[in-house]
């Protein structure tokens, strides 16, 4: 299949290289003087995007897709289809697929979990909106790139599903850390504190897969001086993407914004910048209630 792709960072560069690996033909975009092996590099978006039957973009940001884009859709043939695979806005997400739909593309918002080790290994996970047609061209590249897709609905829902999950993912993960903060301070080994939890109505992934605490439980960045993995600076942003969509559809989410402020503490008032979204855990250790 001739793909274009257009984004390739940390996420996007690896994800084309397996496309290509796989015997496709990519074509690829970078903004920065990026070279990917297996991929012929175009002078633009809109050149890469040219002849492709599907069109992979990897962006930053749901303004910068939308930049993209307007680029990118006039240059698409008719029945090609554009899959973002960026975590962006939701409102974004719905206003770019209608912009291509209306082009008479089919358009798939695919926002990804797994991580730079999941792009690098094909073992990300896809959540993906918008139409059966262009979920259907774009399942062979999923299987390449993945180990799951999971159609989501209508244009959006890809999203709407990646920040419900991470706004779950950065509670749980602040509750599992405070809570074995306070283990400590009441005098609780947190093996036992693991061995417990992990087997009891309080377990969840962020405590039984990525443990918070170093030598306890499974390996996890917290082994590793808690360097990325999921850094906090991504979890802050999956989490503000969270309450920007909650307010637009006056859902209450009191402790999903709670998450979001503290991670905006660590992140941009303390200590959090470039760390695993778990060095929470530290964070906690060493405070009291005030
Ligand atoms: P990155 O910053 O490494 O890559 C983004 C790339 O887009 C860069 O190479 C940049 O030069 C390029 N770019 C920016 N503007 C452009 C433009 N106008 N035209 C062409 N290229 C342009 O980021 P990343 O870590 O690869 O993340 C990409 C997306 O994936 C983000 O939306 C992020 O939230 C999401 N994501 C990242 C991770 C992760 O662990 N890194 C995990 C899940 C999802």
């Amino acid at each position: 299949m001739k793909i274009g792709f257009i984004g390739l960072g940390n996420m996007g560069g690896p994800m084309a290289a397996n496309l290509a690996k796989a015997g496709h033909e990519v074509t690829g975009f970078d903004m920065a003087d990026v070279k990917i092996e297996g991929l012929r590099m175009a002078g633009s978006a809109a050149a890469a995007a040219k002849e492709a039957r599907v069109v992979i973009t990897m962006l930053p940001n749901g303004d910068i897709l939308r930049k993209v884009a307007d680029e990118i859709i006039p240059a698409m043939g008719t029945g090609t289809v554009l899959l973002d695979c960026s975590t962006v806005d939701v409102e974004s997400a719905r206003d770019v697929a209608a912009q291509a739909q209306a082009a008479g593309l089919s358009a798939l918002d695919a926002p990804v979990s797994g991580g730079v080790g999941g792009a690098a290994g094909g073992t990300l996970t896809f959540m993906v909106g918008g139409d059966e047609a262009g979920f259907n061209i774009a399942k062979e590249l999923f299987d390449i790139m993945g180990q799951k897709a999971v159609h989501c609905g209508p244009s959006g829902n890809g999203q709407a599903a990646k920040i419900c999950n991470n706004m779950i993912l950065g509670a749980t993960m602040i509750a599992t850390c405070e809570a074995f903060a306070l283990a400590d301070k009441l005098g609780l080994e947190r093996q036992a504190m693991f061995d417990v939890v992990s087997t009891s109505s309080g377990y969840s992934w962020s405590m039984n897969a990525y443990c918070p605490a170093p030598g306890i439980g499974p390996k996890s960045p917290a082994d590793n001086g808690y360097q990325p993995g999921f850094a906090a600076d991504l979890m802050l942003k999956d989490l503000r993407l969270s309450q920007q969509a909650a307010e637009a559809v006056d859902a209450d989410t009191p402790i999903g914004r709670a998450a979001c402020d503290l991670y905006a503490d660590f992140v941009e008032k303390e200590d959090g910048k470039g760390r695993d979204f778990s060095a929470m855990l530290p964070r906690f250790e060493t405070r009291g209630r005030g």
